[in-house]
């Protein structure tokens, strides 16, 4: 019996619509076979070479040409999945793919689940867990930074990384319990000390991946940021002034309300979600209580809070204070605009600008990359962790090895010592899918 994994299947993959060319992927077995039946071109695909491409038409079962187009083959394990592979090229045109389709399930093919065709290539040890995941955030990329950190992680990178320091651990346990077993000759093969040198370096190392990720977590999803201040300060000549400078505005989520709007932009290479909120004031009136809601929640969520005031009018203690109320201090920036106005302005702002001229506005974005992602920069060549599962993963181990230590040092039997390596090994293996 043919099992679920073993199926031939297939697959629109690109995105569906019209468009100049479309692909159709298929996977397994019968990929060969079933195209062959649709497919007439110079040669038989099942006796094509892996990596060739092959022009003809696929003509359907009650003989009618539905298009002309170029055919890849994959041979296993040479291919994404690891299994014999074609690649359809068609027009793009939805009619012609349905077409498509429809004639290959007739020939024990089956429609893909979503994300089969990763699953497949994870199954079959083409690429790890790690990498799956990374597949779909490569794939969601939407800044330089965050493509990169994706790509990363499809490399291989914090596979390679996690994968030495199981490596590590499990060495460390074997030898603990090769010594148990050995406990009434009284053998030594790692010495107390060599055991918590090692425990040490692992915790070092996943303590700087636990590091890495609110870097990664910054390049992967964005950054939060609210604009808030009294009216009439600048919050909207500034926000109107970063759209046009950084140009790469990634979308336009126009506003849920008259008081908020959310605008995406791309600044040096990281994603800003920036919100412009109304101003937080107590107030009575039903509609602006919406509002002014809306702004709590804004200012909550932030990761950054642009707290703006001009350099022509007091400075707002009350609106301070709400805001601190609703976030922390090392996530406010304070901002001065308007000091083409009055540059003798004398605040603790951290940054001043005027949102009509542009000056300073350079600094701002310093300020906020530094407040974003830290003064640490990470290259191509460090492991980054952008994904919360691992993170959650690494913690997990750290737990362990701490326990691990602890025991250790109150010189408890080698037994609690290696159940808990064990368990340290088992939360790292969950990130690559061991
Ligand atoms: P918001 O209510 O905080 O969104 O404030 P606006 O962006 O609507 O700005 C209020 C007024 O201040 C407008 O007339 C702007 O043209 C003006 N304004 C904003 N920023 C500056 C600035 O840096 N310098 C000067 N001179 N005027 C500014």
């Amino acid at each position: 019996m043919i099992t679920h994994e073993e199926d031939t299947i297939t697959a629109l993959a690109t995105p569906s619509g019209e468009g100049a060319i479309s692909i159709i992927r298929i996977s397994g077995k019968n990929s060969f076979s079933s195209v062959d039946n649709i497919f007439k071109g110079k040669i038989k695909i099942a006796e094509a070479q892996s990596h060739t491409i092959h022009y003809g038409k696929i003509i359907s079962s009650q003989n009618e040409t539905i298009d002309d187009v170029l055919v890849s083959v994959f041979r296993n394990p040479n291919s994404f999945t690891g299994e014999d592979s074609v690649e359809i090229s068609t027009h793009g045109s939805p009619l012609i793919i349905q077409k498509i389709i429809s004639e290959l399930l007739r020939y024990d093919v089956r429609l893909a689940d979503p994300g089969e065709f990763t699953k497949r290539a994870f199954l079959n040890g083409k690429i790890d867990l790690a990498q799956a995941e990374a597949v779909a955030d490569v794939i969601n990329s939407r800044t330089e930074a965050s493509l990169r950190g994706a790509r990363n992680q499809l490399d291989g990178l914090l596979s390679q990384k996690v994968d030495s320091l199981r490596e590590m651990l499990v060495n460390t346990s074997s030898l603990i319990e090769l010594e148990l077993d050995f406990a009434e000759e009284d053998v030594e093969f790692m010495s107390l000390e060599q055991i918590k040198k090692n425990i040490a370096e692992i915790i070092a190392e996943i303590n700087e991946l636990i590091k890495s990720y609110s870097f990664g977590r910054v390049i992967r999803d964005g950054v939060n940021v609210a604009l808030v201040g009294k009216p009439n300060v600048g919050k909207s000549s500034l926000l109107n002034y970063i759209l046009k400078e950084s140009r790469a505005i990634v979308s336009e989520i126009p506003g849920t309300t008259r008081d908020i709007i959310r605008e995406d932009v791309s600044i040096d290479g990281i994603l800003y979600k920036l919100f412009d909120t109304a101003g937080i004031r107590l107030t009575e009136d039903v509609v602006e209580k919406e509002g002014v809601l809306r702004s709590r929640e804004a200012v909550s969520k932030a990761d950054i809070v642009l707290l703006i005031n001009d350099a022509i009018s007091d400075y707002d203690d009350i609106l301070y204070n709400q805001i601190m109320g609703l976030t922390s201090e090392e996530r406010i920036i304070k901002v001065t605009n308007k000091i083409d106005l009055n540059d003798n302005y004398n605040s603790d702002s951290d940054v001043k600008i005027s949102a009509l001229t542009g000056k300073g506005i350079n600094e701002l974005f310093k300020v906020l990359k530094e407040k974003a992602v830290g003064s640490k920069t990470y290259s191509e060549k460090n492991a980054i962790v952008t994904n919360q599962r691992h993170y959650n993963s690494l913690l997990k181990a750290k737990g362990h090895l701490e326990n691990a230590e602890t025991s250790i040092s109150q010189k408890m039997t080698g037994e609690f010592n290696s159940v808990d390596l064990r368990n340290a090994e088992t939360a790292l293996g969950e990130i690559i899918g061991k």
